[in-house]
């Protein structure tokens, strides 16, 4: 068995310098033209970064701490995985499993050995997700390296519908009204709705009925922007897609079975669609008890869903990267990889797919001041990867190296 090696996370002190040198840069945006980049830091912000070509540096590699390679490589910001569920293990979903703070230590770790810098909590039964994103929050003003959390707390539902595992059932709108007013209050600046179930591996394109009338659903949508909440709807019909949208979500997760004319008021709009091909997908390699029949409906949902994503992309909707990590069969950190590979397979370029899994990440999590680009003058949050971004995503299997 071959021991992974560890990937060096850099938290930088003040009056540190250091210097990086990467053959290209992907800046959250586009890659800059050019070969050969220097990248200096000092005193915690990114100073300059300078077009350098490997046989200019070398003087200044000597005098100075400089992070080289003798290979190609691409410089990046730090991913951003913009679905995911902290508390849940992937295996059992029942509420019950408690996370002790071991457990918080190795999710951070498994999210920055993949690079994965920033995460948005879809939330939990127990509302340890948010739990988890107040003790991040407070490590790393202490200059600890992790990842930065923002968290939905509990997700809302529809009592007797899907979701116990994931928040609090709301039986009536009133008593849906005060648990967003207790989310606020308990600091979460997102909060998550469920407007329908989730995707049948039994039966092609089933996801079951809606849970509220379109009625409710801009009450609570209303309510929660009213609190200054920006709401992530959990919706997997094209139905429920349709019903979030016309109520005023910021942002549509999963989005199975979703039709051209819906994606395209999703462009007109410019709501943000995350897809999360991974926990559908993963199935096939990670779940052993799948008959024929299931593989099969497994692989049309997903192929169906690349090409509802390729045209998303096509028609201009803004797409971000989540994993829905804690899922089962969906690993924190290294499911980012495998999600950013699938939309290279759907037909997406890269440097969209690099995009949506910086920059447009960071602004799903209303955090595009701290994360998702390299600039000077700001914070570094970023990563080094082996080879060429532009050709292939490889590189991002296992990062170089890991600032933040
Ligand atoms: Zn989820």
């Amino acid at each position: 068995m071959t021991v992974p090696m560890t990937v060096p996370i850099v938290t930088l002190q003040a009056e540190e310098k250091l210097n990086i040198y990467s053959d290209s840069l992907f800046t959250g945006e586009q890659f800059l033209p050019g070969k050969g980049f220097l990248l200096s830091l000092k005193g915690g912000c990114l100073t300059s970064i300078c077009p350098a070509g490997r046989e200019l540096i070398k003087d200044r590699l000597a005098l100075e701490k400089t992070f080289s390679w003798p290979f190609q490589t691409t410089v990046m910001p730090g991913l951003v995985d913009c679905h995911l569920h902290l508390a849940l293990n992937g295996r059992d979903k029942s509420a019950g499993n408690v996370f002790r703070p071991e457990d918080f230590q190795r999710l951070f770790k498994d999210l920055l050995q993949a690079g994965v810098v920033a995460a948005r909590d879809g939330g939990d039964a127990l509302c340890q997700g948010l739990q988890l994103a107040h003790y991040s929050t407070r490590v790393k003003k202490g200059g600890l390296p992790v990842p930065l959390i923002v968290s939905t707390g509990a997700a809302l539902f529809k009592k007797g519908h899907y979701g116990s595992f994931l928040g609090k059932g709301f039986a009536c709108m009133a008593e849906a009204f005060a648990m967003l007013e207790e989310l606020g209050r308990k600091g979460v600046e997102q909060v998550k709705i469920l407007f329908s179930g989730i995707v049948s591996f039994n039966s092609l394109g089933k996801v079951g009925p809606l849970p509220f009338s379109r009625k409710e659903a801009f009450f609570l949508v209303n309510k929660a922007h009213s609190l200054g909440l920006k709401v992530m709807a959990h919706a997997s019909s094209d139905e429920a897609v349709q019903m979030a949208l016309q109520a005023g979500a910021d942002t549509i997760e999963h989005g199975y079975f979703v039709r051209r004319s819906t994606l395209e008021q999703m462009a007109e709009k410019q709501v943000p669609w995350i897809p999360t091909l991974a926990p559908v997908t993963l199935q096939l390699e990670k779940n052993g008890s799948l008959g024929r029949r299931q593989r099969h409906i497994i692989v049309a949902t997903w192929e169906r869903q690349g090409r509802a994503l390729l045209l998303a992309y096509r028609l201009g909707v803004p797409l971000a990267v989540g994993t829905d990590a804690g899922a089962p069969g969906v690993d924190f950190g290294r499911s980012v990889i495998k999600e950013m590979q699938l939309w290279a397979e759907a037909g997406l370029p890269l440097q969209q797919i690099l995009r949506s899994a910086t920059l447009e990440g960071a602004r799903v999590m209303g955090k595009e001041k701290e994360l998702g680009r390299i600039e000077p003058g700001k914070k570094p949050c970023l990563l080094v990867v082996r080879g060429n971004l532009r050709e292939d995503l490889s590189g991002l299997e296992k990062p170089l190296l890991v600032i933040i």
